[in-house]
């Protein structure tokens, strides 16, 4: 049996983890569940996984969890030091697949134990993607991509020589603002941008792709996972959201991975990985879908992406300052404070006073100088919102 857990097994990936391991009786030894607020779920899961131990990230949620655990013999456990131990708890595999920078120190932990880390949580890698990369080759650790995109250029890129990649396209469904007016995006409310046309994804997610800082965040992800140049990648925008990403050889011929926008495709490759087998997905019909769409993204609707340029050529602790104030500038649209298109001035106001900062150069990459900066990103976020709203 494959000894598995689940980071963030609470969410919209963690429970599409959950019902791949549900359809496969016998095969899974679950050892950690971890969740956040949503309780009721991560009790009932880790009682018919029978999982070792459930963890929530709240202190404060800890009577409640071992109340719903009560004579179930899982162990019950809360906060962060505990997320920590159950990323350490020796697993073959772990689904990384909590939202945010808070998911960076459990996924290096579970590295840290030699597992194979399934990373949906882009957030680790764009923050911290040279100590990610570094623990897992000191710990003869996997990282395997659950981003579909990422996922697809890994599945393109099996058998081939990397030498041989000129470019990558990821494609980008354009999100809920797609084909809004420009003077209306201002005004576009949370509920609405809640909204996705083609993948049904966590809420903060879902922000982020009618913004594209999700596809910024993903161009800077391509990068510290492939290692290709900020030059080398490209973002189309594709509204069927079945082309995944796009790679290119230098003989001119360009692999593109198709299937239905179903995050169980890329969870289930990274489980079987090295192998396929069947799952539990839509068979595309082609012939009634009939027509793929691709377009340039309008730099004017979404400056997220020349953003993640930015990011890609400075390094450093750019990836960090950009993924913190991106977090707290969407916390601040989400609470009502900014509207929507502030959330990108918010970012490139915190991106202009941190990127040269001292800090942001720090060569000796540790968690302790990546929470730091991650800190100054959230604070310095904090302030030119408050500055805005007293200014408005
Ligand atoms: P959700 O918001 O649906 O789930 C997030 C999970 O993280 C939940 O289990 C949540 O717990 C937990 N969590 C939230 N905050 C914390 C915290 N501070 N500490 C520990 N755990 C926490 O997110 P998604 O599943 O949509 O996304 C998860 C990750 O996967 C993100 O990095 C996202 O970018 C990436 N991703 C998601 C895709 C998707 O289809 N959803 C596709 C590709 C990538 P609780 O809900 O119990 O509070």
């Amino acid at each position: 049996m494959k000894r598995i857990s689940i980071l963030g097994a609470t969410g919209s990936v963690g429970q599409n983890t959950i019902d791949l391991i549900k359809r496969a009786p016998g095969a899974y030894k679950v050892v950690a569940l971890t969740g956040g607020r949503r309780i009721d779920t991560l009790a009932r899961d880790a009682i018919a996984l029978g999982a070792d131990v459930a963890v929530t990230a709240h202190e404060d949620l800890l009577v409640s969890l071992r109340e719903a655990l009560k004579g179930s013999g899982v162990e019950a456990a809360a906060g962060q030091t505990a997320l920590i131990e159950a990323a350490r708890r020796p697993a073959q595999w772990v689904m990384s697949a909590i939202v945010g920078a808070a998911g960076l120190a459990p996924g290096l932990a579970a590295l840290e134990q030699g597992a194979t880390l399934a990373l949906a949580n882009k957030e680790s890698l764009v923050t911290a993607g040279t100590l990610m990369m570094r623990t897992a080759r000191a710990n003869r650790a996997t990282i395997l991509p659950v981003d579909s995109e990422h996922s697809a250029i890994f599945q393109a890129l099996v058998g081939e020589d990397s030498a041989a990649v000129n470019r990558v396209i990821i494609t980008a469904s354009g999100g809920a603002f797609r084909d809004w007016p420009m003077d209306r995006l201002a005004n576009a409310t949370v509920a609405e941008a809640s909204s996705h046309p083609n993948w049904d994804m966590g809420q903060r997610i879902t922000i982020d792709s009618a913004s594209m800082f999700n596809k910024a965040l993903e161009m800077i992800e391509a990068r510290e996972f492939f290692g290709f140049s900020p030059n080398q990648i490209e973002v189309l925008v594709h509204p069927q959201s079945l082309v995944h990403a796009l790679v290119g050889f230098c003989d001119g011929g360009l692999m593109a991975h198709v299937g239905p926008p179903d995050m169980r495709h890329a969870i289930g490759y990274a489980l079987n990985w090295p192998q396929r087998q069947a799952l539990p997905v839509e068979v595309l019909d082609l012939a009634t879908i009939g027509t793929l769409e691709f377009r340039a993204p309008d730099p004017a609707r979404y400056p997220a992406l020349r953003l993640a340029r930015e990011v890609m050529e400075a390094r450093g602790l750019s990836g960090a300052i950009f993924n913190a104030a991106k977090e707290r500038a969407l916390d601040h649209f989400i609470a009502g404070r900014i509207k929507f298109t502030d959330m990108n001035i918010v970012v490139e106001e915190v991106l202009n006073a941190l990127i040269d900062a001292p800090e942001a150069r720090n060569s000796e990459l540790t968690l302790d100088v990546v929470a730091h900066m991650d800190h100054l990103a959230r604070q310095q976020a904090d302030l030119v919102v408050t500055e805005r709203t007293t200014q408005g």
